[in-house]
Parts: structure tokens; C-alpha cells; sequence
């Protein structure tokens, strides 16, 4: 990747391993370390219900803006969400100093469940949300922050929601779910203050972490789900892409992964692809007024909308195709 001025981070790069305090499969003594066979015909059902209830959880933080109250309460949040159900939870804190001079703290979530069994797969989200409106039509509530129902929390629900699941019934694979911070704190068109946690991520990568690929979800609440190939996704990685919309297809969900390419969107799966981990984005960059506005509230967002992603996510992750 380039140069994203990543001197300018304080390399307060903090590990520490929360231990899961749940069971995981391996407790009870069954044997089911081999990754060879990493499929399972039988698995569990996704709850999007839950997964909602989690994006109005979310909510109701308030923005979680780098640097507000609302994100700190989050972070302890997430980080207690996470330690009570992952294997290993690590935490990479860092600060950025902004091109106005501000410094954010910023707190990247890696929950890892089964560590040890190999191939592992990486399926990440943003969790920070926007301070500014920009693409509100009325000139006032430019100011405003995005509540981020969908851009934020949809995609952070789907992997709270996951590793409820995982708690419950290991998976037959590795799996590593990143909650990644500051996605959307600056300007996009200038490339400054963006992408801040997937550009830390992936120049600090966990030692032992080497993901056969990653899906990012993004944006995948709106209650009319219209999810297109994105452009970048189909030029790094269109194996990957294959994989996931054949998932869908099989899954009858033809009618929401649409296998046209639509627009390339600039997010985090790129920092990612450029050290080689190919990864794609899941994201419906199509139709959704509310983006960048005040108006990113749960009711935009649907319950079976997060089912239909959180379902194939979930096959992905049991039979893995
Ligand atoms: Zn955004």
C-alpha cells in the first residue's frame, strides 16, 4: 500500500488476550481439531432478529465518533461482547493525529475463534461512524453526525451476531472477525483521515493471523438489499467473490446478490488486498438516500436483510462454499 502516513501513528500497539470464558466445542473432548475436512452439512441458523436488535443497540450509543463519549462506551461494549465468546480477543489501540491537528484514540477488535485451525477465514466491519452529514441535502444538517444504523452498524451487528454463533457451535475452520475503527472519520475524496483502523491493521498484522481471505461487510442493512459486485473485489479477488454469490444463489438469495458489477467503492478491504490477503466487499452501494445523513436510522435497516447476509456469512463459514 502507500504511504498513508503511517508515522504519524503512535505505535501504542496494546495485545492483550482476553481469554474466552465459554466453552467451545473442543471442552467436551471430541476431537474435531483436524482442518482438513472443514465442512459441516448441518449448521447453525443465523438470527437476523437478533442481529437488529444489536444495530439498535448500537444506536443507541450515540454517534461513535473517534473521540466521543459514545465511542468509548461502545468500546467497552464491543470489547466485553467479544471477550465473553472468542477463543482469543486482541485489541490494537492506537492514536492518529488528524490533518487538523486532532489526536483520535482508535481501537481495532480482532476476535479469534479457533486460532489453530487452519484454513482461517477473516470477515471484518467498521464500528466507528461519520461526524459529518455531508450528503445531507439540507445545508443545516451537513453539521449533523450519521447516526450510522447502516454505514457502521449493520455490518458490526452480522459480526456480533456471528460470534454469538461461534460461542455456541465452534466452527470447522479458523475464523477471525475484525471490527475495525475509524472507516469514516475524514475525507474521503482527498484520501485523508480515512480507512484509519484497516490501514493500522494491515501494517500491524497479528502475529500466527494468516487468513486464507477475507469478506468485509458494509452497508448490507438497507431493507431493499441490493448487493452488486464490487469493483475492486472483482479485480483483487473474483475467486472470492464466485465463492460468496454461488453461496447466495445456492441459498435462494438470487434476488439480493446480484451478479452484475456495480461501483468500485474505496473501504477497507483494500489496505487488505494491498498485503495480500485478497478480500472482497459486501456492501449495497446502491440506492440508499440515507448514506452520509442524519436519516441512517434502524428503521432503514431490516431485520431479514441482516438474516440473508448473516445466512450466507454463516455457510461461508460451516461448509465454507
Ligand atoms: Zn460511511
Amino acid at each position: 500500500m502507500n504511504s498513508v502516513a503511517r508515522p504519524a501513528f503512535s505505535l501504542a500497539l496494546l495485545t492483550a488476550a482476553a481469554l474466552a470464558v465459554v466453552a467451545c466445542g473442543r471442552a467436551d473432548g471430541e476431537a474435531n481439531a483436524d482442518a482438513a475436512q472443514p465442512a459441516l452439512t448441518s449448521y447453525p441458523r443465523f438470527d437476523g432478529s437478533a442481529a437488529y436488535q444489536l444495530v439498535r443497540r448500537q444506536v443507541r450509543f450515540g454517534p461513535r465518533i473517534p473521540g466521543s463519549e459514545g465511542h468509548r462506551a461502545m468500546a467497552a461494549w464491543v470489547r466485553e461482547h467479544l471477550a465473553e465468546r472468542a477463543d482469543t480477543l486482541i485489541l490494537q489501540r492506537f492514536d492518529h493525529v488528524t490533518t487538523a491537528g486532532d489526536t483520535l484514540p482508535l481501537v481495532n477488535f480482532l476476535a479469534r475463534f479457533r486460532p489453530d485451525a487452519a484454513p482461517s477465514l477473516l470477515l471484518l466491519a467498521h464500528w466507528d461512524t461519520r461526524p459529518v452529514s455531508d450528503q445531507a441535502r439540507n445545508l443545516l444538517d451537513r453539521e449533523k453526525p450519521v447516526p450510522g444504523a447502516n454505514d457502521g452498524a449493520s455490518g458490526t451487528a452480522i459480526l456480533l451476531e456471528l460470534a454469538s454463533m461461534m460461542r455456541d457451535s465452534p466452527p470447522p475452520r479458523g475464523v477471525d472477525l475484525l471490527l475495525v475503527d475509524g472507516e469514516d472519520y475524514g475525507d474521503f475524496t482527498a484520501d485523508r483521515d480515512v480507512f484509519l483502523g484497516s490501514r493500522y491493521f494491515a501494517g500491524n498484522l497479528p502475529e500466527g493471523l494468516e487468513p486464507e481471505f477475507g469478506v468485509l461487510l458494509d452497508m448490507v442493512g438497507d431493507r431493499d438489499l441490493d448487493l452488486y459486485v464490487e469493483g475492486y473485489s472483482n479485480s483483487y479477488a473474483p475467486e472470492i467473490v464466485d465463492r460468496v454469490w454461488n453461496i447466495a444463489h445456492n441459498m435462494g438469495f438470487g434476488d439480493v446478490f446480484h451478479r452484475s458489477v456495480g461501483t468500485s467503492v474505496r473501504d477497507d478491504h483494500i489496505p487488505l488486498n494491498e498485503v495480500g490477503i485478497p478480500t472482497i466487499n459486501v456492501i449495497d452501494f446502491y440506492d440508499y438516500p440515507y448514506w452520509h445523513t442524519p436519516d441512517d436510522t434502524p428503521d432503514k435497516v431490516s431485520a431479514s436483510s441482516l438474516e440473508v447476509v448473516g445466512a450466507v456469512m454463516t455457510r461461508l463459514i460451516y461448509r465454507g462454499r
